[in-house]
């Protein structure tokens, strides 16, 4: 099968990834093999290749915002499954044994394995999954479309979660990329008010056109303050320029994977009782209830198609900002 495939990390300019023809994958015990139709590029990808992660697996295929269809079953694994439309998100397994899996927050699984990282993803003709981690794919909702809501979105739901943001209050989001864009959505179906703070015109004029009461730039001071944020962008000084803005008893989520220094700030910043924590992955529980939201609401993405063999290029895209919302790679 085609795949594009990282062997040795580099700048994206480079071109690190190589394409190359694999062996089609079998699916074992309680897995399923998976025909991709698009796979999601993110941002992570991009530190995968780039070498900014310590990559555990080399060579590699990256991709963790799959979908396709099911088209081979592994022993176990319920005859109905077979041609199931599914998505695949970046996390892959869990151990299912330890206190947080069995909490419910398999996201802070120490054994976690990710998509695309430790195990082959996206970016090729076919993947192979753990049953459970394949999730079948409501109606109303095309494949592209489906497939930015795999990271990203499902990122963005879990941080509206752990944000406390509810009904009637407002909250603040800085930076508006792709997990941003799906954010709003479910929070103005939820009836919260948005404000988004980003540097970029098109960014804050595609977030007025999804429902953004308020926009401008983080050293702004907006109408009223925030009932809770998130930071989507991963730059450190963007807590202090937030918690300026987050009313007592709010929080903060941080959505970003990897950020810089949050440089030091006055304690009166985060005095009343203002909460600030980080999102890691996301749970079996935040993707359902994203793609029930997508298939209700309906989600709408803003996504740009590429073909597999362009996956250098549409990364450099991505490290250079000129791509507005989603973008997916078609095998
Ligand atoms: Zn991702
Ligand atoms: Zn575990």
């Amino acid at each position: 099968m085609k795949a594009m495939q990282l062997s040795k990390p580099g700048p994206i300019e480079t071109e690190p990834l190589k394409p190359v023809d694999l062996d089609v994958p079998e699916p074992g015990p309680a897995e399923v093999k998976v025909k991709v139709s698009v796979c999601g590029l993110c941002h992570t990808d991009l530190h995968t290749v780039e070498g900014d992660l310590n990559l555990p697996v080399l060579p590699i295929v990256p991709g963790h915002e799959v979908v396709g269809k099911i088209d081979k079953l592994g022993d176990g694994v319920a005859l109905e499954r077979l041609g199931q439309r599914v998505g695949v998100p970046w996390l892959y397994s869990t151990c299912g044994e330890c206190e947080f899996c069995l909490g419910g927050k398999e996201n802070l699984c120490p054994n976690a394995r990710f998509t695309g990282y430790h195990v082959n993803g996206g970016y090729a003709e076919y993947v192979i999954v753990p049953q459970d981690s394949a999730y079948p794919l409501p109606d109303g909702i095309s494949d592209a479309q489906a497939a930015p809501l795999m990271c990203g979105g499902v990122i963005g739901y879990r941080a509206l979660r752990l944000s406390g943001a509810r009904g009637g209050q407002i909250l603040g989001l800085y930076g508006f990329g792709n997990s941003a864009h799906v954010t709003i959505q479910v929070a103005r179906y939820l009836g919260i008010r948005v404000f988004v703070f980003s540097r970029t015109p098109a960014n804050r004029a595609l977030a007025e056109k999804l429902g953004a009461e308020w926009t401008g730039i983080a050293d702004e001071s907006p109408p009223s303050q925030i009932h809770a944020g998130i930071i989507f962008a991963p730059a450190g000084p963007l807590v202090p320029a937030s918690l300026k803005h987050l009313r007592p008893g709010g929080a903060i989520a941080l959505a970003g994977i990897t950020m810089t220094d949050i440089p030091a700030f006055p304690y009166e910043l985060i005095y009343g009782e203002r909460t600030l924590r980080s999102v890691a992955n996301s749970t079996h529980e935040d993707v359902r209830q994203l793609l029930d939201y997508a298939s209700k609401i309906p989600i709408k993405t803003k996504i740009t198609e590429f073909e597999l063999r362009e996956a250098n290029h549409v990364l450099r895209m991505m490290k250079e900002s000129q791509i507005q919302g989603g973008a997916v790679l078609i095998p």
